[in-house]
C-alpha cells in the first residue's frame, strides 16, 4: 500500500486548492473524487471571483488573496481568468443611497460612476430608470464549467500529486481510508472537502457543525450577438445589496430591504437576488435563489425562474431572453462561519461549507490553512 502525506477527498475547488498548496510544499498528495470529474458546487456557479461581497477586514484580504491567486494561475496557462470587476447597479434612489454610503466608508477598492459611465462599461445595462452604480475592479470572470477539471489535469502532472477519479471513499480508519470498490490507502493527514455532501463519511460531526443546505436556480441564456468578445464587468441588481454581507454596516440597508420586502415579498420568499455574468461567447450565466434545508426538493420551481427573469428584465438588457440551460446548485453554508474547518481527530479535518463563496475564497483560505500549520 503507498503511503502519503496529504489525501484529499473531493476534487472541487475546495479540494483542489488544498492539494495545490500542499502540493507547493513539497508534500506528496492524493486526491479521490468519486465522479470522472467534479459535477458539484465547483462547476455550476456563475464563475464570480468576488471579493467585493466579502467583509472589511480579513475576509476581504483571504479573497484578495485567492483573486492574485487565480491570477497566478492564469500566467501560468492553467487556467484563463478575465479581471471584468463588477457594477452593481442603481435603478432605485434607496440603492444608489446605499452605495454611496458604502464607498464613503472606504474598506473596499470602489468607486460611485453615473448612469452614461455605467452604460459606457456595459452594454447589457437597461437604461431605464438607471441612476448609477458602484464599480469595483477585483471581481475576475473564470469559467466554472472547465476551471476545476483544467485545475485537476494541471496538479495531476506533478510529480507529487496523484489523483483517483471514479473513487467513492466510504470509510476512514484511522489513517486509512476504504473505497466503495475496496481498495485503500494511507496518508498521514486527511482532508475532507465533500462540499455538499456531509452524509457520507462523518454525519454525526456535520450534525452538530451547524451547516446547513443551500440550492440555488440558475439559468444560461442563449449567446448575444452584441456581447461577442466584448469585455464587460459583471453585473449585480440592487436586490443583491441585502444578500451579501459586506453592505450590513451601512445604515441605510434597513430602509432598503423595508421596501423589497413591502413591493415583492416572493422575491424574500426564494431568497432571490439577480447577478449577471457574461462570457466571451455571448452567452450570460443568470441567477439565482436560495431555498435552505428542508425546503429543498430536487425538482426546481417553474416560479422561481419566472421571477429571477422578470427581476433580470428591469436591470438588464439582452437581445435574445431564450433560455439555453437551466440548472441548481447545492452549497454547505455555516451561520456564522467562512468555512468549517474542524479537526475530527489527529489525521482527519473537515473544510466544508464555503457557502456562495467557494470560488472566490478558497484559494485563499488554504493558503492561510498551510500557513497556519507550517507555524504550528
Ligand atoms: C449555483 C451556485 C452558484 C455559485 N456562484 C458562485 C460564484 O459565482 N462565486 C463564488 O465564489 N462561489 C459561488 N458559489 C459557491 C461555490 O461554487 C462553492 O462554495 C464551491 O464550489 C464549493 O466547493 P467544494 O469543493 O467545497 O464543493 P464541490 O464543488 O461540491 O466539490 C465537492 C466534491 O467532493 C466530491 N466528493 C464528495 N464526497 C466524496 C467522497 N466520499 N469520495 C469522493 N469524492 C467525494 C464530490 O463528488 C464533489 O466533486 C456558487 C454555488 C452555487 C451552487
Amino acid at each position: 500500500m503507498k503511503k502519503y502525506d496529504v489525501a484529499i477527498v473531493g476534487a472541487g475547488i475546495v479540494g483542489l486548492a488544498h492539494a495545490f498548496q500542499a502540493a507547493k510544499r513539497g508534500l506528496k498528495v492524493i486526491i479521490f473524487e468519486r465522479t470522472d470529474q467534479a459535477e458539484g458546487a465547483s462547476v455550476r456557479n456563475f464563475g464570480m471571483v468576488w471579493p467585493i461581497g466579502q467583509n472589511a477586514g480579513e475576509l476581504y484580504d483571504i479573497a484578495l488573496l485567492s483573486r492574485q491567486i487565480w491570477l497566478e494561475l492564469n500566467d501560468e496557462k492553467v487556467v484563463e481568468v478575465d479581471e471584468c470587476g463588477s457594477i452593481h447597479l442603481a435603478h432605485h434612489s434607496d440603492e444608489m443611497i446605499l452605495l454611496e454610503e458604502f464607498v464613503s466608508q472606504n474598506t473596499h477598492q470602489s468607486e460611485i460612476i453615473d448612469a452614461t459611465e455605467v452604460i459606457n462599461r456595459s452594454v447589457l445595462v437597461n437604461k431605464s430608470r438607471l441612476l448609477g452604480g458602484m464599480y469595483s475592479p477585483t471581481e475576475l470572470r473564470i469559467n466554472p464549467r472547465t476551471a476545476s477539471h483544467k485545475i485537476a489535469h494541471w496538479l495531476s502532472k506533478k510529480s507529487n500529486v496523484e489523483i483517483q477519479f471514479n473513487t467513492s471513499i466510504i470509510k476512514i480508519e484511522n489513517n486509512r481510508m476504504i473505497s466503495s470498490d475496496s481498495r485503500s490507502w494511507e496518508a498521514n493527514k486527511i482532508m475532507i472537502c465533500s462540499g455538499s455532501d456531509l452524509k457520507t463519511l462523518y454525519p454525526d460531526e456535520f450534525i452538530k457543525s451547524k451547516l446547513v443546505l443551500c440550492k440555488l436556480q440558475m439559468l444560461k441564456s442563449v449567446s448575444q450577438r452584441k456581447l461577442l468578445n466584448t469585455q464587460t464587468p459583471h453585473l449585480a441588481s440592487g436586490l443583491t445589496l441585502r444578500h451579501y454581507s459586506c453592505f450590513e454596516n451601512c445604515t441605510s440597508l434597513e430602509k432598503l430591504k423595508q421596501r423589497i420586502q413591502s413591493e415583492t415579498p416572493e422575491l424574500d420568499l426564494f431568497g432571490i437576488h439577480v447577478l449577471a455574468s457574461q462570457f466571451p461567447n455571448g452567452e450570460v450565466i443568470l441567477g439565482d435563489s436560495h431555498e435552505y434545508g428542508d425546503q429543498i426538493t430536487p425538482f426546481n420551481k417553474t416560479e422561481i425562474d419566472e421571477l429571477m427573469i422578470r427581476e433580470l428584465k428591469k436591470v438588464i438588457r439582452l437581445d435574445d431572453w431564450t433560455i439555453k440551460e437551466r440548472w441548481y446548485g447545492v452549497y454547505a453554508k455555516h451561520p456564522e462561519l467562512p468555512v468549517f474547518d474542524h479537526r475530527v481527530n489527529d489525521c482527519v479535518s473537515l473544510f466544508v461549507g464555503t457557502s456562495g463563496a467557494g470560488m472566490t475564497m478558497a484559494f485563499g483560505l488554504a493558503d492561510r490553512y498551510w500557513n497556519n500549520l507550517s507555524r504550528n
